[in-house]
């Protein structure tokens, strides 16, 4: 969601993102296309892939409930940090 205070992406950050959608959730490994979230609003280059059930879902969803983060034991650096070693 667009906010009106948050910078747009500049062509660097929308590449980034790009690749980001492209691949698989980082938390459940559901097959891309996945969504992008970013840990700090606006800092496109902290942007993780998941799933709209990890991202969005009222159980699993980062911003809901994050049941499955919780079994999975993930948090959101731990997926950023898997999502930058799978860039490299
Ligand atoms: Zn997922
Ligand atoms: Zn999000």
């Amino acid at each position: 969601m667009q906010s009106k205070n948050k910078a747009a992406p500049t062509k660097a950050e929308r590449e980034h993102i790009v690749r980001i959608k492209e691949m698989p959730c980082g938390v459940c490994e559901a097959p891309g296309p996945s969504e992008a979230h970013e840990l700090r609003q606006g800092e496109w280059h902290t942007s993780i892939p998941l799933c709209a059930d990890c991202h969005r879902g009222s159980f699993n969803g980062i911003h809901g409930q994050q049941r499955i983060w919780k079994v999975k034991r993930l948090d959101e650096l731990a997926v950023l940090n898997n999502t930058i070693a799978a860039l490299v």
